[in-house]
């Protein structure tokens, strides 16, 4: 599918910048972050990709029924719960369209509905993909609004037939009346119910509930350039804080003395103690918590002036898009490593965040790179580096 012909365009709120050339794009992101944050230091060039198409490697379909028959796959209207339907997409990953167009088909043959989210009636809620760039591997998490899937192993080996190259299929059980996607209960249907992939040279397994980037070449650059930010020396004590499977602890473990990662999803940090394990990195411990209650424990245990207390050399922290919290600052301030290594995929919430990591002159902005992860989108991500 060409770029210009998207027949959802403006509708779905994904590609606001859908019919400007790549480069344009580019540019645009970069004024709006010295827009930003040129008054804390100069701004590095973007960093872009060669091919911006077909990135995303997790793809999401909810299912509705046509005139009351024929059942389809779409995404919501943004802002509403308005079906579009959506077959292929140019920023998704090219396995995932056949896939989707196999599985309406099966779902209607084996009788079974999608989910009416008005009456409640139905089965199919949605379906994500989930793509390993680097291994190939392909996990189908099917979400349906009861435990009861019938014929589910018959249903498993039809898919299969049809799509070999998947590698595990899901079956997860969200049976609230919520805006979530994924529900708690995951039950394999075929294969090991999560997929690896291979990040900065380390492999990593993910769950269908944690959180992975989407994009993961850029994830590379992105790693690439907070490591790199940070300067390590090899006898560091570093927090990865908001670490979701341990990603970038583990990158920065080859790196440093010990990492203490902290991550709120319980499933997210089961696969982060897994990935350690994977990948033979002895100097890494994880922990489920807040990561504002964690630090502000460990900086009460730790006073960085007392010798027989632990010191944090190196923050890095990657909070979701609401960025962190005064929690969370207040206790760096107490801890006051000599770097933070701020990444955050919300622009707005890191200028705030900024304003109150740098209070009193505690620390100074020194570098900031705009690293483009989604390509096509009005979104940027951003990596800055503050100092003592
Ligand atoms: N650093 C990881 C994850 C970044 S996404 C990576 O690059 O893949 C942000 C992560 O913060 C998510 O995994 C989310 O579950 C987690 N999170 C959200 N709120 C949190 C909180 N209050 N404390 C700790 N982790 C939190």
């Amino acid at each position: 599918m060409s770029k210009t012909n998207c027949p959802i365009a403006k509708k779905c709120g994904g590609c606001q910048y859908l019919n400007m050339n790549y480069s344009d794009q580019l540019d645009k992101k970069q004024k709006q972050m010295r827009l930003l944050f040129d008054k804390y230091c100069h701004i590095e060039k973007i960093i872009g990709m060669d091919n911006p198409y077909n990135y995303r490697n997790k793809i999401h379909r909810v299912f509705h029924h046509k005139k009351g028959s024929e059942i389809i796959a779409g995404i919501y209207e943004e802002g509403t719960h308005n079906v579009l339907p959506a077959k292929e997409c140019f920023i998704e990953d090219v396995r995932a369209a056949a896939i989707i167009t196999d599985l309406c088909k099966l779902f209607s043959s084996f009788k079974m509905k999608a989910y009416n989210e008005d009456t409640g009636y139905g089965l199919i809620r949605h379906v994500m993909i989930r793509t390993g760039r680097v291994t190939g591997e392909i996990m189908v998490v099917i979400v349906t609004s009861s435990p009861v899937f019938p014929s589910k192993n018959n249903f498993a080996k039809a898919l299969m037939k049809l799509h070999p190259e998947i590698t595990t299929i899901v079956h997860n059980i969200n049976d609230k009346k919520t805006n979530m996607v994924i529900g708690k209960r995951n039950i394999s249907l075929y294969g090991k119910g999560y997929i690896e992939d291979i990040l900065c040279g380390k492999k990593f397994r993910i769950s269908p509930q944690s959180f992975y980037q989407i994009n993961s070449l850029q994830t590379e650059k992105l790693y690439g350039k907070a490591i790199e930010y940070a300067g390590l020396k090899g006898d560091e004590v570093v927090f990865d804080a908001y670490c979701g499977i341990g990603t970038i602890g583990i990158v920065a473990s080859d790196y440093a003395g010990e990492v203490i990662g902290v991550e709120l999803n319980e499933d997210a940090v089961k696969d982060a103690v897994n990935n350690a394990k994977i990948n033979n990195v002895k100097n890494i411990s994880f922990y489920a918590n807040d990561a504002g209650r964690f630090i502000t424990n460990f900086a009460a245990n730790n006073n960085p002036n007392d010798e027989n207390s632990k010191k944090i050399n190196v923050v890095f922290m990657d909070p979701p898009r609401n960025g962190s919290s005064e929690e969370f600052i207040n206790a760096v301030h107490k801890l006051m490593p000599e770097k933070v290594i701020y990444i955050s995929c919300g622009p707005d919430t890191l200028a705030r965040d900024l304003k109150l990591l740098c209070k009193g002159d505690r620390y100074k902005v020194k570098k900031i790179c705009p690293v483009d992860m989604f390509p096509f989108t009005n979104k940027c991500e951003v990596v800055a580096l503050l100092e003592k």
